[in-house]
């Protein structure tokens, strides 16, 4: 039985997608959730018992958001919070690079930087970044977000070798394509169809089996994973 009682969780980007599935799944373990979000908008059917209102492509908030972060001292750091911007690659403004790498990249590295040492004098900690397949294989038009989420891999697996024998397990879980109100609004449903049929499982994933999986990763019933990468796309990178 995964038990989070007494636990505090910092989740990012909680507000809504995929975050706010992991910030419930985690509350209905008994956690104590952090959750954070650009805005201060309505969210208040969210299991979160404080917000901090953070826009990572703002450099200052970043720091701000990683000092409240590091008072908080969790126990768990859900680095979930991420954004993209498609293009080719020689059309790719370069504003949009650095925006991308210091929402997906810098805001991790700086949040995993503040929660460490905490970890360490509890001797207890876990972080999952959140990546994507597409820190995993190639694509097309994706080299500023796939850069960023191969860049959160190498941030993970350097945590692994540098903290997990202090009890902190670091890994990222690589959703494939899921099921988001954004995923749905962006894609539309000819194109929701067309991928659903590349897939051997034949649909996107629900925000919540990236969830209790994210969760089981940052409990006490994982003792031995760590430094990994692990895909949920239902095969479609394996097949
Ligand atoms: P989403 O629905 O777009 O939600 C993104 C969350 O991040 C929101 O809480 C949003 O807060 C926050 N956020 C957005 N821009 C931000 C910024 N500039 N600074 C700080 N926070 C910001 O995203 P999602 O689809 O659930 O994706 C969550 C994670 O999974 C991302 O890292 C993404 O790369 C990864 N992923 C998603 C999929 C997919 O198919 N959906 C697949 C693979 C990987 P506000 O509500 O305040 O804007």
């Amino acid at each position: 039985m995964n038990t989070m009682e007494g636990k505090k969780v910092v989740v990012t980007g909680a507000s809504r997608g995929i975050g706010a599935e992991i910030a419930q799944t985690f509350a209905a373990y008994g956690a104590n959730v952090i959750g954070t979000r650009t805005r201060p908008t309505d969210c208040s059917d969210s299991p979160c018992t404080k917000w901090i209102i953070a826009d990572f492509t703002d450099l200052l908030q970043v720091y701000d958001c990683a000092a409240e972060v590091k008072a908080i001292a969790p126990d768990v750091l859900i680095n979930n919070a991420g954004i993209n911007k498609i293009g080719e690659f020689t059309q790719i403004a370069p504003e949009d690079f650095l925006r991308i790498q210091q929402v997906n990249v810098f805001a991790p590295f700086l949040l995993c930087q503040s929660v460490i040492p905490s970890m360490r004098n509890r001797k207890w900690g876990r972080i999952v970044n959140i990546s994507s397949i597409w820190g995993q294989i190639g694509k097309e038009f994706r080299a500023s977000y796939a850069a960023s989420k191969f860049a959160l891999d190498g941030i993970t697996i350097t945590i692994a070798a540098e903290h997990s024998q202090a009890g902190i397990l670091s890994n990222c879980v690589a959703p494939g394509f899921t099921d988001t109100e954004l995923t749905r609004r962006v894609l539309g449903e000819e194109e929701i169809r067309n991928i659903s049929a590349m897939v051997p499982i034949h649909r996107m994933a629900k925000a919540k089996e990236i969830a209790s999986f994210v969760a089981w990763l940052a409990s006490d019933e994982n003792t031995y994973i760590t430094g990994q990468n692990i895909t949920i796309d239902g095969g479609f990178t394996r097949v």
